[in-house]
């Protein structure tokens, strides 16, 4: 078997959830939008859902739908981009909750589905989803005679928390909420650790889950296990790879791995990236290719069937720092291409 294997720990998953859930009193749901962050949306979340989830967040109806044949009835899944024209049926028969961001998502909601439970957006500065002030100032009292279960917002720095953005984000939602009777959530990883003024009712924790900053103490989730096609002895001078970008300083041997770009491997890492052969940090040489790469053994005795590209050494931030990315890219970028296995005792 040559494909290279991506095991995902469901069981370090949950560990996660769980640190999460103990930094805050209140409801910790779970975002599993983009196939949970590449890790596999099904089985995420069933795990999640069996440690205490009850609450999911997807970006658009589709995944939400996925998301019910996965969950069966009962969990809430909320959907980011609310309701948008062709997802009423969804909607409706699978029981999604839209988190409506304008106007216009209102009133179709309330046309299509009058019942229908649904959240709101608000942007408290981001420009990016949700109701400014004013359109939500008239909308609140119709909102309020509803069926809304919750109103949320989402902050813009997050990953810094002394960024001046966050107490101003938290000030213009508060002005925007306080007072209502509805549940509301603003933090997402991010949020949960700036402490207790950013939890509200519900927290919506993504890439921490997922072993990703800013969540420190995440534990890894994705190991990606590469084989080892071929190893070659090159002389001084002798040059790897595509545009002969580099060049053996000294007698090396060239292991030639089953991972390239088309895996997520993105090609600008190369010359920073490291993979790991037991404790032995190796270094990419040459280009990253679209199926293969090239790595520096030299030091590895005896010769390695496979390399490991993430995991405890190499985590996803780790990797996206080679890149000039973040974990969340890595995460996400992965492909179709690996054999998949989930772990879990
Ligand atoms: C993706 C997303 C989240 C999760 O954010 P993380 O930084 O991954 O924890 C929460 N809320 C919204 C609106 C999002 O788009």
């Amino acid at each position: 078997m040559t494909a290279a294997t991506l095991t995902i720990d469901l069981d370090a998953i949950a560990a996660n959830w769980r640190a999460l859930d103990a930094k805050t009193n209140v409801e910790t749901a779970a975002v599993v939008k983009a196939n949970g962050y590449g890790c596999g949306v099904d089985r995420v979340a069933r795990r999640l859902a069996r440690e205490g989830a009850r609450r999911f967040f997807v970006a658009v109806a589709e995944e939400g739908a996925e998301l019910r044949q996965a969950l069966g009835p009962g969990p809430e899944i909320n959907v980011f981009s609310g309701h948008m024209p062709g997802d009423t049926d969804m909607i409706g028969d699978l029981g999604l909750v839209p988190m409506i961001n304008s106007l216009d998502q209102m009133l179709r909601h309330l046309e299509a589905l009058p019942d229908a439970p649904f959240g709101i957006q608000l942007d408290t500065g981001m420009n990016r989803l949700g109701m400014e002030p004013a359109e939500w100032a008239a909308l609140r009292e119709i909102a309020t005679g509803q069926n809304m279960t919750l109103i949320m917002s989402h902050l813009a720095c997050a990953d810094d928390p002394v960024h001046p953005m966050n107490p101003h984000q938290l000030a213009m939602f508060r002005e925007m909420t306080d007072g209502m009777a509805v549940p509301r959530s603003l933090a997402a990883t991010g949020g949960i650790l700036m402490g207790p003024e950013y939890h509200f009712e519900v927290t919506r924790p993504g890439v921490g889950l997922y072993g990703g900053q800013p969540f420190d103490a995440a534990q890894p989730v994705a190991h990606v296990s590469v084989p080892v096609i071929q190893i070659r002895d090159v002389d001084a001078g002798e040059t790897v790879g595509y545009g002969n970008t580099w060049t053996a300083r000294e007698p090396a041997r060239i292991a030639t791995i089953a991972a390239g770009y088309a895996d997520g491997i993105i090609r600008a890492m190369g010359p920073q990236a490291h993979v790991w052969v037991g404790g032995t940090a190796c270094k990419m040489v040459g280009r990253v290719s679209m199926d293969l790469i090239g790595v520096d053994v030299t030091c590895v005795e005896p010769e390695p069937q496979a390399v490991e590209l993430l995991g405890h050494h190499n985590t996803v931030d780790v990797l996206a720092d080679a890149a000039g990315t973040i974990g969340y890219e890595i995460l996400t970028a992965l492909g179709g291409r690996y054999h998949r296995r989930y772990y879990e005792t």
